[in-house]
């Protein structure tokens, strides 16, 4: 398979990267932001930065 278009690189394949909002501040950032993440329980949690609310709290996968 030869690459013909390069400028088609296609970085989706980890599909479109969301946004998160803080519950506490409205403060916005990619998942991959920089949120806290809380590795100290068996749940996955992020915790924002600024005013230390939990943003996401679900089981791992
Ligand atoms: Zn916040």
């Amino acid at each position: 398979m030869r690459l013909r278009h390069h400028s088609e690189r296609a970085p989706r394949a980890r599909g479109s990267k969301a946004a998160l909002f803080c519950p506490g501040c409205s403060r916005e950032s990619p998942v991959d932001g920089d949120w806290i993440a809380d590795d100290g329980t068996a749940r996955q949690r992020l915790l924002c930065p600024a005013c230390g609310a939990v943003v996401i709290d679900q089981p791992t996968f």
